[in-house]
C-alpha cells in the first residue's frame, strides 16, 4: 500500500485525513464517531508517556493535522491493551486506529524517537517467538532497557491488570506456530515500504 498524498487543492482536508486514515485501518474503524469523550485516555495505562491521549489523537486527525500526529509518540507507546476499545461509549477501533497510524508514520517517515523502533521489534519478537503479543514482557523489557527509573510507578497499574486477567505474567504459545512462521515468511517477501 501506498501513501496517497493530500492535494493541496484539497476542499476538505481534514475529512480526507479522517477517511485515509479510516480506510487504512483493518475492519471498521469507526473512528468518525468519536465524540471526543476523553473515556480512553482516562482508562489508558500508559497514557502518562503519550505526547497525546487517544482522544487527542483523534482530535488531531479530525483537525487535519496530518504532520503532528503521525510525529506523535502515541501509537507507539501504546500496548494494545484494548482497555480503551472495551470503555469507549462509540465503539470506536482504537488499538487498531493506533497500529495504522504507525504504518503511515513509518512511510511518511514522521516519527523519530529512538526508542518506537526497538518497541515494535520486540513486539514482533514475541509474535514470532510465541504468536501472539505478551503485554507483560512487552512492557518490562521495553522500560528496563529504556526508562527503568518508571518501573517502579508502572507497578501498581501492572498488578492492576494482572489481577483483572487483562494480561498474562507468563507467556503462551500459540498452537500452530510453523503455520504462522510460514505466513510471516511470505508476509516478509511481500511487505511494501
Ligand atoms: S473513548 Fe471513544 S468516543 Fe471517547 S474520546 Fe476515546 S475514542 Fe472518542
Ligand atoms: S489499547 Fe493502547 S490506547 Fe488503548 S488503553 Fe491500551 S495502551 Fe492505551
Amino acid at each position: 500500500m501506498t501513501t496517497q498524498p493530500i492535494p493541496t487543492n484539497d476542499p476538505n482536508p481534514n475529512v480526507r485525513f479522517l477517511e485515509e486514515v479510516s480506510a487504512r485501518t483493518a475492519g471498521v474503524s469507526r473512528l468518525e464517531m468519536c465524540i471526543q469523550c476523553g473515556t480512553c485516555g482516562g482508562s489508558c495505562p500508559p497514557a502518562e508517556d503519550m505526547d497525546h491521549t487517544p482522544r487527542m489523537l483523534f482530535a488531531l486527525i479530525r483537525a487535519g493535522m496530518r504532520e503532528q500526529a503521525l510525529a506523535s509518540n502515541t501509537p507507539w507507546i501504546c500496548v494494545s491493551c484494548y482497555h480503551c476499545v472495551v470503555r469507549c461509549p462509540q465503539e470506536v477501533h482504537i488499538a487498531d486506529v493506533m497500529y495504522t497510524l504507525k504504518s503511515m508514520a513509518i512511510q511518511a517517515k514522521l516519527y523519530k524517537d529512538s526508542t518506537a523502533p526497538d518497541f515494535s521489534q520486540t513486539f514482533v519478537d514475541m509474535v514470532e517467538t510465541y504468536g501472539r503479543s505478551y503485554e507483560f514482557g512487552l512492557a518490562t523489557r521495553h522500560y528496563l532497557k529504556h526508562f527503568p527509573m518508571r518501573l517502579p510507578s508502572m507497578a501498581p497499574m501492572g498488578l492492576g491488570m494482572l489481577t483483572k486477567k487483562r494480561m498474562d505474567i507468563t507467556p503462551k504459545r500459540i498452537e500452530g506456530m510453523d503455520q504462522l512462521n510460514a505466513i510471516l515468511e511470505r508476509a516478509k517477501t511481500l511487505e511494501v515500504v
